[in-house]
């Protein structure tokens, strides 16, 4: 049982202007599609891992990995699992603010919105090189942390409700060296519905 690399559920264009075409192709087919190949090279050495097949889970118990291929599996799977909430947690047409729970969740960790969005950019640009910004759930109380490489927050027991990407793969050909640029640019494109469903979820 390999990983996929599922397609983008959009065209590549279709973020456009606030993430180029070439980034989002680059990032998904050869970067996602990178971590998804190696993870599954990994997991190949060792056929008691072939009945693997929840990324959740493996990242969660990621300590029991063989040690031969944990760091692999960490980084790779990793990468896998946080690429893949990333493309759905984007969306064409996008942007503005969350309604219901979330919303209220949000108002209640943060007292509005507006600071909410200031310490979650702030998150993603205080993470030094190459990381994630992530706001976690704990039932209704929600946080702001990031982690370098691809670190997925279920590795410590957490449960991210959505993840900015910062590395420079995301947004250099568009945004250089301005990784605030990229991270202002990219609200417009945070599709709130899916990461309301992904908190729902957590609740069940
Ligand atoms: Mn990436």
């Amino acid at each position: 049982m390999a990983f996929e690399l599922s397609p983008l559920p959009y065209p590549f264009d279709a973020l456009e202007p606030y993430i180029d075409a070439t980034t989002m192709q680059i990032h998904h087919d050869r970067h996602h599609g990178a971590y998804v190949t190696n993870l599954n090279n990994a997991l190949a050495k060792h056929p008691e891992m072939q009945s693997i097949s929840n990324i959740e889970e493996l990242l969660r118990d990621v300590h029991t990995v063989p040690e031969d291929i944990r760091t692999a599996v960490r980084n790779n799977g990793g990468g896998h699992l946080n690429h893949s909430m990333f493309w759905t947690i984007m969306a064409p047409n996008a942007g503005g603010e969350p309604s219901g729970p979330l919303a209220d969740a949000l108002k209640t960790s943060f007292g509005d919105f507006a600071t909410f969005k200031t310490q979650f950019q702030q998150a993603g640009m205080n993470r030094f090189g190459s990381g994630w910004a992530w706001l976690i759930a704990d039932g209704n109380r929600l946080s702001i942390e990031s982690s370098a490489n691809q670190d997925n927050p279920i590795i410590e027991g957490k449960h991210a409700v959505m993840g900015v990407d910062v590395w420079e793969h995301a947004y250099y050909l568009k945004y250089q060296n301005k990784r605030a640029d990229y991270l202002t640019a990219w609200w417009n494109v945070v599709n709130w519905p899916e990461i309301a469903r992904r908190f729902a979820a957590l609740h069940k």
